[in-house]
């Protein structure tokens, strides 16, 4: 995204919103010159693809995240909304600064950001997304 001060192509991304009307309005920081601006992008544009353990490439899909969430934080009394907690994993998920993530890497960060949410949000997301089988895994991953 192009610096609108400077002219640069890097920037970061320092915040998301999600608008009503499917776009997105996002504060950017320029890479070189560290100022800030806004862009407003829709759904449809986000360039951020997927690949899954399969190698099959799709692009980021919000609703998805938003979908495991809401499945993580079921059984909890956590006070964000599924797509607060969702919008803050794709914050990190773009300030990895990668146009192609892995599967693994939206997992790594979800459980980040879900550790600080809610403990058992972030065991659940952590059953449900990871090949662990036994409870001996789910210790190891707890002790971390
Ligand atoms: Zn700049």
């Amino acid at each position: 995204m192009r610096c609108i001060f400077c002219g640069n192509n890097e920037s970061k991304v320092v915040d998301s919103r999600y608008l009503k009307d499917t776009s997105i309005r996002r504060r950017r920081e320029c890479l070189v010159c560290g100022k800030r601006f806004t862009t407003y992008e829709t759904v449809e544009a986000n360039p951020m693809v997927v690949t899954n353990v399969d190698n099959m490439r799709e692009p980021f899909k919000i609703e998805k995240l938003i979908e495991s969430v809401k499945y993580a934080i079921y059984c909890t009394n956590v006070a964000d909304t599924a797509e607060e907690i969702a919008s803050r994993i794709e914050t990190k998920l773009f300030a990895l600064q990668q146009q192609e993530i892995t599967t693994k890497d939206i997992v790594k960060v979800a459980l980040d950001v879900l550790f600080e949410v809610n403990a058992m949000a972030c065991l659940v997301y952590y059953t449900q997304h990871t090949d662990c089988e036994t409870f001996d895994d789910v210790r190891r991953f707890l002790s971390k």
